[in-house]
């Protein structure tokens, strides 16, 4: 059916609430306010400076956790949980050095892995996870990474955050894993609020223009991880200060240089 068959078919509820939208663009625009992003606090144009200006800055921006393929990046991300990515580094370098593929990962064994990764949280519980996760590669998936969601999320230790990250950096999907920073940024500056992190990952999916979809989450989580930190944001050094609605910006501390202001 074409485009135009299927607006003529379109029942009179559906055309209305087609309508909606265009209805609430024309009463803000009469009312002389800029349209916002759907469940952003911020407008379509303060949100696409956001990402132009993350983009200038750091045009190609990179995750901090060391992988060497699919296999060992999916591991890494696993290990990651409640745990720093330096700390996951330091613990991966032998590891993935002795197995950096599911069969090797299962010749080397539970017991081996969880001596490897004991610096880590929660050691005992990821060694076990890294083991029944390999063996399902093996069996089901010719000990490849299945690219697709439901596959990945069905791997022991494998969640939708993960899964996202995997399908982002290992497939190039333009996905928005929430993490701790992540869900604090979205909700702090107004960018993409929720209660959940699935609430701002969908919000965000919904405001993020798609051209900044795929760099969207490292972005945001190194903005979190270095500017805008959990117990002080640095708000005299960000990027973003101009646009984002955190009402009790800090201040800059005695001697240090304020960033110009973007304009
Ligand atoms: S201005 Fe402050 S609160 Fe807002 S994003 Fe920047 S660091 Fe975070």
């Amino acid at each position: 059916m074409s485009d135009s068959e299927s607006s003529r078919r379109r029942t009179p509820s559906a055309a209305s609430a087609a309508a909606r939208p265009r209805r609430a663009r024309a009463a803000a625009a009469a009312e002389g306010k800029a349209p916002r992003a759907r469940r952003s606090g911020l407008t379509r144009a303060e949100v696409e400076t956001v990402f132009a200006r993350f983009a200038a800055a750091d045009p190609e921006p990179k995750g901090e956790l060391d992988y060497v393929n699919p296999f060992t990046l999916l591991v890494a991300v696993v290990l990651s949980a409640q745990a720093t990515d330096a700390g996951v580094n330091k613990a991966t370098k032998a590891l993935f050095a002795a197995a950096d593929t599911p069969q090797k990962m299962v010749a080397l064994g539970e017991d081996r892995v969880r001596e490897m990764i004991r610096t880590i949280g929660l050691y005992r519980t990821k060694a076990k996870n890294v083991i029944a996760l390999s063996e399902r590669l093996v069996a089901e998936h010719g000990g490849a990474v299945p690219a697709e969601r439901a596959a990945l999320e069905a791997l022991p230790g494998v969640g939708r955050k993960t899964a996202n990250v995997v399908l982002n950096i290992a497939f190039g999907e333009p996905t928005i894993a929430v993490d701790t920073h992540l869900f604090r940024v979205g909700n702090r500056t107004g960018l993409a609020s929720g209660a959940t992190p699935l609430a701002v990952e969908e919000a965000l999916l919904r405001v993020v223009p798609a051209a900044y979809r795929r760099h969207a989450h490292h972005w945001l989580i190194l903005q979190g991880r270095y500017v805008c930190k959990a117990r002080r944001p640095e708000c005299w050094r960000c990027p973003i200060a101009d646009l984002c609605r955190f009402e009790a910006k800090t201040p800059p501390p005695a001697g240090a240089m304020p960033l110009r202001p973007y304009r």
